[in-house]
């Protein structure tokens, strides 16, 4: 089971994790943690991070597609991972199809989880109270301040994520504001019907729907005797006036397509690059790690 978990900062996803990775035996790969161990040990990367996680915003794609291509090569990672907090950018997303191409494997889902962003602020005070009385470390990050710019860099950044997988027919929502045991239980009924279900097929791209033969709208006849008392005049003003925006509302919806269309193709082309970096950079950090291995011997 390869799987997603997609939400904002507090919408629950670590929870959430926790929980799939006692009923998978799966390991919850999560990008944050990852580089907050990072910046313990003081490791280059961690040194690189330190004050750009501290102010909220995000790490390079390289960075984190780098730390990703490793992680999942590793071998508890082989039946499957819960990835919290990657992909986070669109860059992200084609780098991580890129990789998983490369392993001849796939995504089985990508579960959003929706949460009420002024609830979400309350949760996370609570939060940083309850770890401040349990005399727990607070994360850098975690004051309203940092907070505010990670919402933010997620409605940018990490939002438009939301399409790129419901264009490819790979995304379930579902209410993150429900109480835990909801969540779980309503995850778990996705994954269920991920598992048994055939691969997603991708919609159409943006391009063949914008190509498409304009219709004419069509007025039903039921709707046309149900308002027949009306005088015919207005009723005609009222027709061609649901017609303009029926039509104005496509025109918007496919110039949205293109627009993301566009954008998924162009993440897919820097992909390419970012992966191909990460793994030379992979490969690298491993021969020279053989190499200090083998003079030790
Ligand atoms: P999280 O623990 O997921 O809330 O992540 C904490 C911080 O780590 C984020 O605010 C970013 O600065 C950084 N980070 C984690 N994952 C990523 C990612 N996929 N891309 C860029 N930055 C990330």
């Amino acid at each position: 089971m390869r799987l997603i978990l997609l939400g904002p900062p507090g919408a629950g996803k670590g929870t959430q994790a926790a929980r799939l990775v006692e009923k998978y035996g799966i390991p919850h790969l999560s990008t944050g943690e990852m580089l907050r161990a990072a910046i313990a040990a003081e490791t280059p990367i961690g040194l690189k991070a330190k004050d750009i996680m501290a102010s909220g915003a995000l790490v390079p794609d390289e960075v984190v597609v780098g730390i990703i291509a490793d992680r999942i090569e590793q071998p508890d990672a082989a039946k499957g991972f819960i990835l919290d907090g990657f992909p986070r950018t669109l860059p992200q997303a084609a780098a991580l199809d890129e990789l998983l191409k490369q392993k001849k494997t796939r995504l089985d889902a990508v579960i959003q989880l929706r949460v009420n962003e002024a609830m979400l602020l309350q949760r996370v005070e609570n939060r940083i109270a309850q770890m401040m009385e349990r005399g727990e470390e607070v994360r850098a990050d975690d004051n309203v301040e940092a907070l505010g710019k990670r919402l933010e860099v997620y409605r940018a950044q990490t939002e438009p994520l939301i399409h790129y997988y419901g264009d490819r027919r790979m995304l379930a929502t579902v209410d993150g504001m429900k109480p835990i045991d909801e969540v779980t239980a309503e995850i778990a009924r996705i994954l269920q019907a991920a598992a048994s279900a055939p691969p997603a097929k991708a919609k159409k791209p943006a391009k063949s729907v914008a190509k498409r033969p304009k219709t004419k709208a069509v007025v039903k006849p039921a709707k046309v005797a149900k308002t027949a008392k009306r005088p015919a005049e207005e009723m005609a003003k009222r027709a061609a006036k649901s017609r303009s925006v029926t039509k104005a509302r496509a025109k918007a919806a496919r110039k949205a397509a293109r627009t993301r269309s566009r954008a998924a193709v162009a993440a897919r082309k820097g992909a390419k690059k970012v992966v191909k970096k990460a793994l030379k950079k992979m490969a690298k950090k491993r021969a020279k790690g053989r190499n200090r291995l083998t003079k030790r011997r």
